[in-house]
């Protein structure tokens, strides 16, 4: 792991969200979860005292800057950005300058949630400690949803909205029918056309991964946000076609094996 630890940890209580009450928390097997009622639904959490560290996370020689995250949640952040080519972590220094930070809950108002992430642009407001439209904010939730795959695959779906922001991430390379199809995916809280996109860009990071497993998460089960067809457009994006030839033959097809 390639981390620089900035400061002494401290200790808080951080509360850990989950989609069901169903779920195993942090807490344990048979712990009960809180619920606190958000826009008409119940939204479930437990409380954890965690010890959170401010930390450079480093990879491919880039630095990038990690706020309020676990020792656990740091390694699962090394790991997962070791799969974002360098061009796109630079792309993301440069337009996220204050780094990702880890957080109870993201939105505000109603659309407050304990889930997934934002990557927030003009319309949010910093918070005292953290201006968000510099950062990605990621929920202690989404860390907890994907502990066991030892990546935060959350984190990689916000480098994609850093990237369509400016268009490197398009459905220009789509053939029509399949860029109607992603627009109209209705995959997160957000109704934004891009939410399909930026799962797509996520399952296609894990594809070029040499992890059997995060390559199997990045195929399996088929589905229109992870076949060959959207590979193949995602090749012809900015945000592939810039990448040196080590890195795009990292995304070549494969055979199935
Ligand atoms: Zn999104």
């Amino acid at each position: 792991m390639s981390l620089r630890i900035l400061a002494p940890p401290h200790e808080e209580i951080a509360r850990v969200g989950a989609r069901s009450r169903r779920e195993v928390g942090p807490l344990g097997a048979g712990t009960r979860w809180d619920s606190e009622q958000i826009d008409g639904e119940n939204r479930y959490f437990q409380e954890v005292r965690y010890s959170l560290y401010n930390a450079d996370v480093l990879v491919h020689s880039r630095v990038v800057r990690c706020f309020h995250a676990t020792m656990e949640q740091l390694q699962m952040l090394d790991t997962t950005l070791q799969l974002v080519p360098p061009q796109h972590i630079d792309l993301l220094n440069e337009r996220k300058p204050a780094g990702i930070r880890v957080a109870d809950t993201t939105g505000r108002g109603a659309s407050r949630r304990y889930m997934g992430g934002v990557n927030p642009s003009a319309d949010y407001a910093a918070s005292p400690d953290f201006d968000e439209r510099r950062g990605i904010v990621i929920t202690h939730g989404a860390f907890w949803e994907n502990r066991n795959r030892g990546i935060c695959v959350t984190v990689l779906h916000e480098i994609g909205h850093v990237m369509t922001h400016n268009g490197e991430l398009s459905y220009q390379p789509f053939p029509h029918d399949r860029s109607a199809q992603l627009r109209g995916l209705r995959v997160s809280r957000n109704p934004g056309v891009y939410e399909g996109l930026c799962n797509a860009y996520m399952f296609f990071l894990c594809y070029g991964s040499d992890n059997a497993v995060m390559r199997d998460y990045g195929t399996n089960p088929p589905d229109i946000q992870k076949d060959a067809v959207t590979r193949r457009a995602l090749r012809q994006t900015q945000a592939f076609t810039m990448l040196d030839s080590g890195w795009q033959s990292r995304f070549a097809e494969r055979e199935r094996r």
